[in-house]
This record gives C-alpha cells, sequence and structure tokens, in this order.
C-alpha cells in the first residue's frame, strides 16, 4: 500500500531492537511525565539513530507538542534557554536532557494578511531568512510531521514514541539507515543555503557511522563549500572540535578536503600542506590525526589546545622559525607564530583566546622538558598543562630514545608528586617577592598647603 503525504511509516515494538534498558532513565522519566500531563513526547534525532545501529548515544533529545512554559511548569529542574528557539534545558545530576516543542516546517510561508486595522501593526516574520536564504529566526511551533521535514538528514529524523514503543519515519530514514545513507531531506541546495553546517554534519555522520553521503546531497555540498564561511565563527570552531575529537578525525579530514570544505575553512594552513618544506611533503597533520583517533577511541580524552598544538604545531613552528631567522629569540617567535596563526584562522574559525594561550603554551614549553631537574620543577608538574605538554612531546617526538628516557624521569617525578607530596620541600610556593618601597610623593594641594614651591 502507498504511503500518504505527511502520513508516517510506523515500525511496532516487536519490528525493532531497541530496548528501554539502553536509553537514559532520566529521559525515559520525562517521556511518562509528559504522557502522564496528556501531551506527545517523543525521543528524537541521534539518540534513535544510535540505538537502531547499536551504538551508544551521545545524548538524549526529547520533542513534545508542550510549549516551553508548559515544560517549566513540570519540571523543576527546567531552565529555557535559546533566543533564536526557546527550548528547555532538564539538568540532572549528571546530564542535561534537551525538550523541544515540535517546530514548524522550514518553508517560506506569506506572512498572513491581517483582517482589521487594528491588527496591521508590524509582526514579527515567521521565519526570517537572509538574502542568501540562510535562516535568522525561526520561532514557530509545528505539527510532528513539520518537525521531522526541518531536522538535517533522514537519519537524524526518526521518532521513539513512548506510547507504544513504536518508531516513527516521516521522511524514509529508516531506509537511509539500512542502506548506510546521509541524505539531506527535502532538496539539498535550500538545506545547506539556510544553514551551512549541515555540510559539516554530513561530514560528521558519514565518518562517524561509515556511511556514504547521498549523491544530490554531495553535489549540492560540493558547489556550496566555500559559503560555509557564513556560518559564525563560534560555531565552526565548536563544529571542527566535533569533528576530529569524533574518534574518526582521519575519515572527516578526508571528506573535508575532497568536497572543498577544508580549503575554504582553512585557506592559508590548507595551502601551506598542499606545498613541500624542503623537498618534503607535510604528513604531519595526518599522523597526528590518527593518533588523537587511536586515543580517543580506547577512550582518553584530548583537550583542545592539544588537540590544536598537535594539528597546527608543525606549521607554527614553521612560522616561528621564519622569526627566529629575522633574530628574534625563541620564546618570542613562538608567541609571534601563534599570533600570526590566530590572526589568520580566527576571522573563520574563531578559536577563543583562552585556547589560543593554552595552544601557545603546550608548544613554547617544551624546551622545559629538556632541562632535568631544571628550575623548581615541582612547579612545573603542578601546572594544569602538565600532563598535555608531556602528551604533546610523547606524540610528536617520544620515538627517539633520548627525550623518551627525559619523558620517563618527567613522569616519575609527577607521580611521586603526587603520592608524596609533603616530601617535596616548598612545593609550588612562590618565592615572596620583596616589596619595593616606594617613595611617598607629595601632591600639589600639600604642597600648596603648606607653601612649598
Ligand atoms: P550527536 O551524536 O552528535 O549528538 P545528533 O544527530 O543527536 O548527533 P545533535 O546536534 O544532538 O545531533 O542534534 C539533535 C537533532 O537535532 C539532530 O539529530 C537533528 O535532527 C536536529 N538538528 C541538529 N542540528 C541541526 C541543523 N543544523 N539543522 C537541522 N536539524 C538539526
Ligand atoms: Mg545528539
Amino acid at each position: 500500500m502507498k504511503k500518504r503525504k505527511n502520513s508516517p511509516l510506523i515500525i511496532a515494538r516487536p519490528e525493532h531492537g531497541i530496548s528501554r534498558k539502553l536509553m537514559s532513565p532520566n529521559a525515559l522519566r520525562i517521556l511518562y511525565r509528559l504522557k502522564d500531563k496528556g501531551f506527545i513526547g517523543y525521543l528524537v534525532g541521534g539518540c534513535v539513530r544510535d540505538l537502531l545501529l547499536g551504538r551508544e548515544p551521545k545524548d538524549f533529545d526529547v520533542v513534545t507538542n508542550a510549549t516551553p512554559h508548559e515544560i517549566k511548569r513540570m519540571f523543576r529542574n527546567c531552565r529555557l534557554v535559546g533566543r533564536r528557539f526557546r527550548l528547555a534545558h532538564l539538568h540532572y545530576q549528571d546530564e542535561i536532557i534537551e525538550v523541544s516543542t515540535f517546530r514548524s516546517q522550514a518553508a517560506d510561508e506569506p506572512e498572513p494578511v491581517p483582517k482589521e486595522a487594528h491588527e496591521a501593526e508590524p509582526r514579527k516574520p515567521r521565519m526570517l531568512k537572509d538574502d542568501d536564504g540562510m535562516i535568522l529566526r525561526d520561532n514557530v511551533y509545528g505539527t510532528p510531521a513539520e518537525d521531522a521535514q526541518r531536522r538535517d538528514f533522514t537519519v537524524n529524523a526518526l521518532a521513539y514514541n513512548i506510547v507504544d514503543f513504536s518508531i516513527i519515519d516521516y521522511t524514509g530514514g529508516l531506509a537511509d539507515l539500512s542502506a548506510g545513507i546521509i541524505r539531506t531531506i527535502g532538496d539539498p541546495v535550500v538545506r545547506f543555503q539556510e544553514d551551512p553546517v549541515r555540510m559539516l554534519r554530513a561530514v560528521r555522520f558519514a565518518a562517524l557511522l561509515a556511511f556514504t553521503i547521498e549523491e544530490n546531497t554531495r553535489t549540492a555540498l560540493v558547489a556550496a563549500a566555500d559559503t560555509i564561511v557564513r556560518a559564525t565563527p563560534p560555531r565552526l570552531y565548536d563544529e571542527i572540535l566535533k569533528l576530529f575529537l569524533s574518534g574518526e578525525g582521519s575519515r572527516c579530514y578526508e571528506l573535508l578536503r575532497q568536497t572543498g570544505l577544508f580549503a575554504a575553512l582553512f585557506p592559508a594552513f590548507s595551502s601551506w600542506l598542499d606545498a613541500e618544506s624542503e623537498g618534503f611533503p607535510h604528513t604531519r597533520f595526518g599522523e597526528m590525526l590518527n593518533h588523537v583517533d587511536s586515543r580517543i577511541q580506547q577512550g582518553c580524552k584530548v583537550s583542545p589546545p592539544l588537540l590544536l598544538a598537535l594539528l597546527f604545531g608543525e606549521y607554527i613552528h614553521e612560522k616561528a622559525e621564519r622569526f627566529r631567522r629575522l633574530g628574534t629569540p625563541w620564546q618570542q617567535s613562538i608567541n609571534a607564530a601563534v599570533a600570526e596563526f590566530m590572526g589568520e584562522t580566527c576571522p573563520i574559525v574563531m578559536i577563543m583566546n583562552r585556547v589560543g594561550l593554552a595552544l601557545r603554551d603546550i608548544i613554547s614549553q617544551q624546551m622545559r622538558l629538556k632541562k632535568i631537574p631544571g628550575r623548581r620543577p615541582e612547579s612545573f608538574i603542578a601546572r594544569p598543562d602538565f600532563n598535555d605538554i608531556i602528551e604533546y612531546n610523547r606524540i610528536t617526538c617520544g620515538n627517539k630514545k633520548d627525550i623518551s628516557k627525559q619523558l620517563d624521569w618527567w613522569e616519575a617525578q609527577a607521580q611521586q608528586q603526587e603520592q608524596e607530596p609533603h616530601k617535596l620541600p616548598n612545593k609550588t610556593r612562590t618565592p615572596q617577592r620583596k616589596r619595593k618601597k616606594r617613595r611617598r610623593r607629595r601632591n600639589a594641594d600639600a604642597e600648596n598647603r603648606t607653601g612649598n614651591p
């Protein structure tokens, strides 16, 4: 039987393998509360996709027909967030669950014509797009079908209904999920125009799930790759972290390169990568990504400054060499190189100043590791970025025997400091600087009063 437009495919509980045992108990509690109060409550998005694929979801998102204010009245741990679209965050001890109200379709609907004269005051447009078709504001609640249509990819639009534990599929997501396909919902040209970040999301999901990007979606993506710079720089920074810290950074990078997204995001760095240095191609970037991937796959954390130092360290070093050849001391050369790197990267991908400084420290503190024990090793070990400094060294030059020995010495010291902090003399205390005695200057008034010249 043919499926009517807008009527979803429903997969009953016995026909799919999603069990409530695999769900967040908090998310389940929210769904039951919504149901008890007479509202619709679905799990939606990435968690349904991941549960169907047998993967552990990163987070659980709930969607409902209750408005944000109704949600707030129902849950004491609720905070309303978002300016573009109000949604509720329900806070639990170790997780935050996002509960959003069904949104309407991403379509250019004409504004309703006011019937009465008193209604003719200026209205807020239902959906505001800029001249290039990018959505600027979208704050209209909709139906479950509309909500599914405005999501990014078919595999991300599946819903799990708490009423009968069924899966609801409005967009053909289940078929794409079993075929391993990332396909935009609707016209990919329009969807990437509305939100260019969807291009990075397509790459991330394709890499992470080992899916292929459907042909029309890919063609539109390649054609629109240069427009990625229209997304805001802080958002692009967040997405870059998600891509390279996904555990499949190498595969993400491959796709970013093939589609032209990488060159658009990092134009200067990308052309440096394509050129050779002293007759050698730049292969370290790829090697570093492999290291990061294997660490993440082993369950280790990689901090954003360490990630950036590993990925861009060689490039920054080459810049620093240039400053050094001009006679700048090494430390200042690193500072200048990092500043130059930040200056060329941040207009497109906004690396926060704090992260930039931490990245600079990881690179510039490498010299310190060579001095054993050096001055006050205990305060060096007590630095919050000590592990990142060690890790950077181990990954970038850990194979060399003498360096490996140095690192072992530092790590042994760190372990001892952790176990027996009291044994270390004057551990991390910095010697008190003598305060300079300042001569009091008499101010002009006082001078006038005393009649001095
Ligand atoms: P992850 O595993 O990274 O959490 P996810 O698919 O759950 O993947 P989220 O960023 O958590 O991604 O978003 C939740 C859902 O919201 C998505 O599955 C998708 O349906 C929708 N969504 C997120 N970002 C967009 C976007 N830019 N455009 C349209 N829909 C989006
Ligand atoms: Mg998610």
